[in-house]
């Protein structure tokens, strides 16, 4: 009976157990307790890696927020003073650029913005310690140009007239003058009629050039100062402004555009006291202040405003009424 069972036994191959076979099972179960092993650590150590990467993300997030929340704060504290701080830079960009302190002297919110101080301009920037002020005059010489230097001698105050050019016999006098009385002697064109000097960049100089003959002629003195009639940044010029910018710069020629406005531009009718008042609030904003006025037969208010306006002008803290020289900060429109 045991003898039949052995003999069945080896006789099954389903339960012969060849050293072969064996060593396959033995390799298989490696294999597959291999596979377990990986199957288990592997997301195991995954896991860990992410939660180490997430726990830090998480404490740099934790400091990006801290520090955010931070600058926020430090933000919302500074607000003002940082708007005041990129509009002041701005501003001293484009002077160390020399190319313009913004004039748009309708703009409260950037007169507000600019420097009362002197502590926030760029190191190359020279400014003045104290606030100074150009009392500038275009369009004369007129029937009042005898009052209002006579105002200015009163008040031992040198201003400075942009002239037109003017044949009378009676204006040679003044222009004279304006030189002999220590003002400085600007152009403003020879016709101030801006269909013809704007046509072309030969028309401008021509009309550049018998103006300043003409002053030559009338006071023995070569101005080497310009006010484009409208400014810098009229909009009726036919002509590319910087063509003509670059021009008066190869003559040695300055040109001055202004940053105050005393409000009697032709076709206003503004009262002697209003002139007084919008420069000296616009004036108060600056430190450098070109103040735009108008010589002419119809500008009346503005001889009137004058004594005013000087007086109010010399109470203000450190503040000088100069004429324009070549030192003089440039105030200048943008091109654009
Ligand atoms: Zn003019």
């Amino acid at each position: 009976m045991g003898r039949k069972q052995i003999q069945k036994t080896k006789q099954n191959p389903k339960r012969a157990m060849t050293p072969e076979r064996r060593k396959r099972i033995n390799r298989l179960k490696k294999m597959i307790l291999r596979a377990i092993v990986f199957m288990i650590l592997f997301p195991m150590v995954c896991c860990i890696i992410l939660g180490i990467t997430l726990y830090r993300t998480n404490k740099t997030v934790g400091t990006l927020k801290e520090q955010i929340s931070f600058l926020e704060k430090a933000l919302q504290n500074s607000m003002d003073a940082t708007d005041r701080m990129e509009a002041l830079l701005k501003v001293s960009e484009e002077i160390r650029r020399g190319t313009n302190v913004n004039a748009d002297v309708n703009s409260e919110k950037e007169l507000a913005l600019l420097p009362e101080t002197e502590d926030v301009y760029e190191s190359d920037v020279v400014l003045p310690k104290g606030r100074k002020a150009y009392l500038t005059f275009d369009d004369g010489p007129s029937a009042y140009t005898g009052e209002l230097l006579d105002i200015l001698a009163e008040y031992h105050v040198k201003a400075t007239f942009f002239v037109t050019g003017k044949k009378k016999e009676q204006y040679a006098d003044i222009y004279r003058r304006i030189v002999e009385e220590g003002h400085t002697l600007g152009m403003h064109s020879y016709s101030h009629e801006y269909g013809n000097i704007y046509a072309s960049l030969e028309n401008f100089q021509d009309d550049l050039e018998t103006l300043r003959n003409f002053l030559y002629d009338e006071t023995g003195v070569t101005s080497n100062f310009y006010r484009f009639p409208g400014g810098s940044s009229n909009k009726v010029s036919q002509t590319d402004m910087s063509e003509m910018t670059t021009y008066l710069d190869e003559l040695g020629i300055s040109y001055f555009d202004w940053n105050i406005s005393a409000g009697d531009a032709t076709g206003r009718n503004v009262s002697s006291e209003q002139i007084v008042s919008n420069v000296v609030n616009a004036l108060a904003s600056h430190r450098v202040g070109v103040i735009l006025m108008h010589d002419a037969a119809d500008k009346r208010s503005t001889v009137d405003a004058l004594p005013k306006l000087i007086e109010e002008i010399q109470k203000m803290e450190k503040t000088e009424i100069l004429p324009i020289t070549k030192e003089t900060l440039l105030i200048q429109h943008s091109q654009d």
